[in-house]
């Protein structure tokens, strides 16, 4: 074996050792929608503004007191949430699980890439909005500060590998990284994701 090949075996095993001892945490998102200012206030009426209840992990980023209902072809779900603050875009978070209750064949996709996505009817207390397009799954993935990602040696947007939950429920599930100023580490899956392989809010995923 050559002496290069042997460098690069070593640092494979080394990252992965490292990785092992550095655990990232997990949370669940559930259903949610993000908007623009403008929908907010079709929604809710002219001037209304979003009520933060809580802050979420990544910087910025809260939870909404305001819900709405979403409708699809063939069911309604009530009270989905709304994640501030404003977007530039309207996107609507759901499982496939939620897919299927609302007669909806949203694509996956990553977060603000809602071009040509399924659409949804969003009902706020004002009134209701017929989307063309907004609803996604979320493709399942892990936020990194740019300093965290390097400690991680991972770059923005590559898919990588996680070890999630215990046997015999457990299993290894391709996770796409985002890398940003204003993020901060969290893995995030959906509800059918955590379901399926039994994990819950705060839990850890191993990078492999
Ligand atoms: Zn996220």
């Amino acid at each position: 074996m050559s002496k290069e090949l042997v460098k690069k075996i070593t640092e494979k095993i080394m990252q992965r050792m490292d990785r092992e001892k550095n655990p990232i945490v997990v949370n669940i998102s559930n259903r949610h929608w993000h908007c623009t200012k403008e929908t907010f206030e079709k929604l809710f009426g002219e001037g209304a503004q979003p009520t933060n209840i809580r802050n979420l992990i990544q910087p910025g980023q809260f939870a909404c007191k305001e819900t709405i209902s979403i409708r699809g072809t063939k069911g309604e779900i009530k009270k989905v949430r709304l994640i501030g603050p404003f977007r530039s875009y309207n996107q609507i978070e759901l499982s496939r699980t939620d897919c299927l209750t609302l007669g909806i064949d949203a694509p996956v996709r990553d977060s603000g890439n809602v071009k040509g996505s399924a659409p949804i009817t969003l009902v706020g207390p004002k009134r209701e909005i017929a989307l063309p397009e907004g609803a996604i799954i979320q493709m399942r993935h892990i936020h990194f500060h740019p300093s965290e990602a390097e400690n991680y040696g991972v770059k923005n947007m590559e898919v990588v590998k996680v070890r999630v939950g215990k046997p015999p429920r457990d299993g290894v599930l391709s996770v796409l990284c985002r890398v940003r100023e204003d993020m901060k580490l969290e893995c995030h899956l959906d509800t059918d994701e955590g379901n399926t392989f039994n994990v819950k809010n705060n839990e850890q995923v191993i990078l492999l």
